[in-house]
């Protein structure tokens, strides 16, 4: 009678704590939650088995028949998730041009539930002004749910739920992580409402990151401001170096003075994360030829983690985007993404110039 009344208590304290089954919750889950929640400035954080498995999740909160208006230009593996699974399951799917206010606002229905923003977009690294899209959609319906992707910028350059936004997602497998060992999401809310409908969405669809990746990703937190401080002051000399030669034809870095939406940038955002593009001259064996001689840079599809990759998004990433599409979102093969890392800023520009002076033997 002892023991049963003993284990019926232990038993109640736990599933109090909420850590009676691993999938519900876990005491290193809700570490590594507590500190993303205060660098977001939410109430709430959930981690996440991986990026796309927070947008499942978040999309979950809608039913067949609602609409959801996502940027553009977004990840790949969201526009997959919306086009391919969302689309088929019954939900109204549309994309439109969120750098343009206006566009969003007419892209709007009586059905939207959902709006998806990216900021700054892959790889064209558009700037999508997130407090004007967050007032337009909530002057619509004010219970359309606004998500910020924020994945590039990190909760140390830009804080999206200030802004407006009702929820703010990660990849956390690039910066918030940022060691390249981890696959990760990461969900921060104030609504209660929205909190509580995630986490039943989460217990119930079981899309769960383990304790050991929860454990590596808060570690990696202990250094967020340095490694960002370090991507951005390493991008920036790249972007600037990139910019002033003559091999190559454009750079579009958001920390450029050049960049057409430079000044929101500097409004809405402390920081550029060391995300670049570029077009090098020439044509396809220029980037091809480029790529393959960088030693420092590894050729990889990844981005946000402390070693500097680059990548082709046309035959890589971006692939799978029909030709037409690229041809409008500025994908052409002469563009190159890179993700500066945090080695020393002259090596970086070394492996550049090198790499750039194999395309074009004779310019310079
Ligand atoms: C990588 C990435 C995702 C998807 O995240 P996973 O952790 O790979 O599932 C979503 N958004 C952006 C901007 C990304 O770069």
């Amino acid at each position: 009678m002892t023991i049963c009344y003993g284990l019926q208590w232990e038993f109640h304290l736990r599933r109090k704590m909420g850590f009676e089954y691993s999938r519900s919750g876990n005491p290193t889950r809700n570490c590594l939650e507590r500190a993303v929640a205060a660098l977001d400035g939410a109430q709430h954080c959930m981690a996440l088995a991986s990026g796309l498995a927070a947008t499942m999740t978040i999309t979950h909160l809608l039913k067949a028949g609602d609409g959801i208006v996502c940027m553009n230009d977004v990840y790949g593996g969201t526009n997959r998730y919306f086009r391919r699974i969302a689309s088929e399951i019954g939900m109204d799917v549309s994309f439109a041009d969120c750098t343009k206010p206006e566009v969003l606002k007419s892209a709007l229905k009586p059905n939207t539930k959902l709006v998806w923003i990216e900021t700054p977009t892959n790889p064209t690294m558009k700037v999508v002004d997130i407090k004007a899209c967050a007032e337009i959609a909530h002057q619509h319906n004010k219970d359309i749910v606004v998500v910020v992707d924020n994945t590039f910028m990190s909760a140390f350059f830009q804080r999206p739920l200030a802004l407006g936004a009702d929820i703010c997602m990660y990849s956390a497998t690039k910066y918030m992580n940022g060691h390249s060992d981890v696959v990760m999401g990461l969900v921060s809310v104030n609504r209660e409402d929205l909190y509580d409908r995630l986490k039943f969405l989460q217990n119930a669809l079981g899309p769960v990151p383990s304790p050991f990746d929860c454990y590596l990703c808060n570690r990696g937190l202990k250094t967020l401001h340095l490694r960002m401080r370090q991507h951005f002051k390493n991008a920036l000399a790249a972007a600037k170096f990139l910019e002033a030669d003559p091999r190559v034809d454009r750079v579009i870095f958001p920390g450029l003075p050049s960049h057409p939406q430079h000044e929101l940038m500097k409004r809405q955002c402390t920081g550029c994360p060391g995300m670049i593009t570029f077009y090098i001259k020439g044509k396809l064996e220029h980037a091809t030829t480029f790529l393959s001689n960088l030693k420092l840079f590894a050729l990889a599809e990844s981005l946000g983690g402390y070693e500097s990759l680059a990548e082709h998004p046309a035959i890589m990433t971006h692939a799978s985007v029909p030709e037409e599409e690229r041809v409008v979102l500025g994908i052409s093969d002469t563009l190159i993404r890179l993700s500066v890392g945090l080695e020393e800023e002259q090596d970086i520009i070394d492996d550049l110039d090198q790499a750039l002076a194999a395309a074009h033997p004779k310019k310079k």
